[in-house]
């Protein structure tokens, strides 16, 4: 077969996670190759739910599992108010008047017209699709995959949804610290990455030149970098405060890439607001380039991650896996993967941002140790194949009548 007509087999994993876990991973997709499972989700890119979806799916197939993925249609003004949702499920402020919800619920209806569900398991992705579920007969057992940081939701807003949350089979969450008060199983499922894509495998050093070159990025300096999708919830004034006084004491380069997802309408006005914040030495750039991400995680003397709240943080995964040590927020998802002072630093404050950049821009030694763990614990926690195994499990969990008895690896 010609190489671009090959999908990544979980033997190609078998360097990373060895022949035995590969073979396991068979034996249990082995009893399940009836199964017809989809995902929906409202975007095909930008973020790391479609990251995810876009890796985990071939993988599944892989594995003999018919697996699908749809993306809901919606006019900007349903994607404002569900972006108004998935703030106020992480918190923010949120005024469900009459009319939001009377939009949420009509675009949402006409997004069940569109699409026939009669699959064994259905996974819908985050609050835009929830409430499909209300209208279907049910044939199979119904998922709800729940990425953002839901340790603090806005009690209206929760209010609203836990009806129709509750009636599916399942919750999937991203932490522990994200389970609520609900009626219905709740498991913890951390996101995971794809070492063979483009924004993942390995890059030579004329390959990340190439790149940084293409983009005019100064290699004269030390790169501090943040990449991420331009939203509030990621500080990125933040991280320009905290630069602008790390490089009072060392010079360096920042430079913050980013991308507006097709169901967040507030990106766009995140990044315009950070225009007026160009140097030469602060770089922001807008645009999707996935070998452009690798390059920079790759080049980075440290990647930062600002973020105020934070579901899993895909981004900090990713510069993990490619031994460049990480300073984030010690938040939700970014505090399950770094150990602070281990393989990275967790910080509370820009002040405190800025202070260990330099101090990463002066220790070589430490960067290299903390890459060096950082690769480790993401090669042992934060593979996909972890996430494909987990999904096994639950649907070998899953009872004629729907019920799931879900037992943890
Ligand atoms: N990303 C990208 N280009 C960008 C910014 C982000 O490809 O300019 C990717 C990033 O590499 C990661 C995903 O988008 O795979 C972001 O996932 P994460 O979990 O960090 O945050 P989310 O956007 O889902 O809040």
């Amino acid at each position: 077969m010609p190489d671009q007509y090959k999908i990544v087999q979980v033997e190609d994993y078998e360097w990373y996670i060895g022949a035995e876990t590969v073979e396991r991973i068979r034996k249990k997709a082995e009893q399940l190759q009836h199964l017809h499972v989809v995902n929906i989700n409202s975007t095909y890119y930008g973020g790391g739910v479609s990251e995810l979806l876009s890796s985990l799916t071939l993988l599944m197939n892989s594995v003999g599992i018919t697996t699908g993925w749809r993306v809901i249609e919606g006019s900007p003004d349903f994607f404002s108010v569900t972006k108004k949702m998935h703030n106020a499920l992480q918190g923010a402020e949120i005024n469900l008047s009459e009319r939001k919800i009377q939009l949420y619920e009509e675009v949402t209806y006409q997004n069940v017209v569109r699409n026939h569900l009669d699959h064994d398991v259905v996974i819908v992705h985050d609050p835009q699709p929830l409430a499909m579920i209300n209208h279907y007969r049910r044939r199979g057992a119904w998922i709800w995959r729940c990425h953002v940081d839901l340790s603090h939701p806005n009690k209206e807003l929760w209010k609203y949804l836990v009806p129709f949350i509750e009636k599916y089979d399942a919750v999937i969450v991203s932490g522990k610290e994200y389970m609520q008060k609900l009626n219905i199983p709740q498991l913890v499922f951390m996101p995971a990455i794809d070492p063979f894509t483009i924004k993942n495998r390995e890059m030579n050093e004329d390959e990340i030149d190439e790149r940084l070159k293409h983009y005019d990025i100064p290699t004269d300096l030390p790169l501090v970098v943040q990449i991420s999708r331009f939203d509030r919830w990621k500080d990125p004034e933040g991280v320009i405060t905290a630069f602008k006084l790390a490089r009072k004491k060392e010079k360096c380069t920042l430079v913050m890439l980013g991308n507006v997802a097709t169901d967040d309408p507030e990106g766009e006005t995140v990044f315009e607001s950070l225009l007026n914040c160009k140097e030469e030495r602060i770089i922001i750039l807008s645009c999707q380039d996935s070998a452009l991400v690798n390059a920079l995680q790759r080049r980075a003397v440290v990647v930062v991650q600002n973020s105020i709240r934070e579901g899993f943080g895909l981004t900090v995964t990713e510069a993990m896996w490619k031994g460049t040590p990480v300073i984030g927020r010690d938040v939700g998802g970014i505090s399950y993967q770094i150990e602070n002072g281990v393989n990275g630093y967790l910080v509370s404050s820009n002040e405190e941002l800025a202070e260990r950049i330099v101090q990463l821009i002066r220790d070589k030694m430490l960067r290299e140790k903390f890459g060096h763990k950082a690769k480790e614990s993401v090669k042992e926690k934060f593979l996909l194949t972890r996430y494909l195994e987990q999904y096994l499990d639950l649907f070998q969990s899953i009872e004629p009548n729907f019920r799931i008895h879900y037992r943890p690896l």
